[in-house]
């Protein structure tokens, strides 16, 4: 299959491009074969991204918000709504949400997906082996990655904590925790770091997703990183108190996260809906430090964490969408500079074997869109696109 005529975002490059912006594709079987700069250079017919990477999803919790009802922003009360759902969840009730989930995040390019999944006692959560199952069977297609969404009060019971470490070890996935403004955090953390240094286990946390200035649970793990000398993968999710600290106080901060090899990943959707005020305009927003990471060289993925549950009502597996709901919220300009957001970042903070950098040999595993520019990138036009799958191209099915 060749693809003539298509803009390579700068970030997505992964061949020496020269002065060339629009390119000729060759795809041989399930590898991209080469790539070489197209005669007319002034011509673009669409752009070429690798396949997209979610970085930080729910899909145990998604499409519910018709029985819970949306949370209007307050964080605590969907917290509680869920919970109270959650006590009447079965394999019979899950399945069919999530797999619903993954046939969404497929037909919109998706090749990976890392999900949540609620853990609040030893006993491993009804959802776990859904999972582990529709992992399976959606092998080839989407690769998919579980983090135990714990809070952090139960690992204080110690035998507690063992449990989920082993359990989370047995099905592959990675250990996780709820962490804002808890007493006593780093304590608490501490106890998250041994039991994942114990077990090999890496990390991913929610941290510090409020408007509260005080909130310094990421500074808490890099510094944990950097005392332990901890060598997994650890991932913070949200960071959305960053935005309200001082600048010298957040910079602090990013250096601390950028020297210790974390990733942070920013959910513009979810935290727009959650943060900032409901009984007037909003103003402060619930994004965190986009720029001032990248100035320190560490990347921010963007992912789509809630889809229409009480967290957040509305929503897709798009990430094309939470992408250009990003680039506006976070001024991410120019937008075609910023596509490692959903790729490359992602595929690092995941641990994926392809970077999601285009060159000869990758995979052709690939997401053309009909944007001719970086304007059209934002609009549903532009997102118009032709999913190809080891070579293949995808056909709709819904
Ligand atoms: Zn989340």
């Amino acid at each position: 299959m060749k693809l003539e005529s298509l803009r390579i975002p700068q970030p997505l490059r992964g061949f020496d491009a020269g002065d060339a912006q629009v390119f000729d594709v060759t795809l041989a079987g399930d590898r991209v074969e080469a790539i070489v700069p197209s005669a007319l250079q002034a011509n673009a017919r669409g752009t070429l991204l690798s396949a997209l990477v979610e970085a930080h999803a729910h899909i145990d919790k998604n499409y519910t918000v018709q029985e819970v009802g949306a949370a209007q922003g307050n964080l605590f009360a969907a917290i509680e709504r869920m919970e109270k759902h959650r006590a009447g969840w079965t394999s019979q009730t899950l399945r069919p949400r999530m797999e619903r989930a993954l046939q969404d995040a497929w037909q919109s390019g998706t090749r990976a997906l890392r999900t949540h999944i609620d853990w609040v006692q030893a006993e491993p959560p009804a959802a776990l082996a859904v999972f582990e199952a529709l992992r399976d069977e959606w092998r080839g297609r989407i690769e998919l990655q579980f983090v135990s969404l714990t809070p952090p009060d139960v690992f204080a019971d110690l035998a507690a904590g063992e449990r989920i470490a082993r359990e989370v070890k047995r099905a592959g996935g990675v250990l996780g925790a709820f962490v804002y403004r808890n007493e006593g955090i780093v304590h608490k953390l501490g106890r998250v770091f041994d039991l994942a240094q114990q077990h090999g286990l890496g990390l991913d946390f929610h941290v510090d997703e409020g408007l509260d200035a005080e909130a310094s649970g990421l500074r808490s793990i890099a510094q944990l990183v950097r005392a332990r000398d901890f060598r997994h993968h650890v991932v913070c999710g949200h960071c959305c108190s960053l935005s309200m600290q001082d600048d010298a106080v957040a910079n602090e901060t990013l250096a601390l996260c950028a020297g210790s090899g974390l990733h942070i990943v920013a959910l513009p959707t979810t935290n727009l809906y959650l943060q900032g005020a409901w009984d007037r305009t909003p103003v402060p927003r619930g994004i965190t430090r986009i720029h001032e990471a990248a100035a320190r060289g560490l990347r921010v993925s963007l992912a789509t964490d809630n889809v229409q549950d009480a967290f957040y009502p509305y929503g897709s597996y798009d990430l094309l969408e939470t992408f250009g709901l990003g680039v506006q919220m976070a001024h991410l300009a120019p937008a075609g500079e910023w596509f490692d957001t959903i790729t490359v970042s992602p595929a690092k903070a995941l641990g994926l074997a392809w970077d999601g950098r285009i060159a000869p040999g990758c995979p052709a595993d690939l997401v053309l869109l009909a944007a001719t520019d970086e304007h059209e990138l934002i609009g549903p036009r532009g997102r118009q696109r032709t999913v190809i799958r080891a070579g293949r191209i995808l056909e709709k099915t819904q």
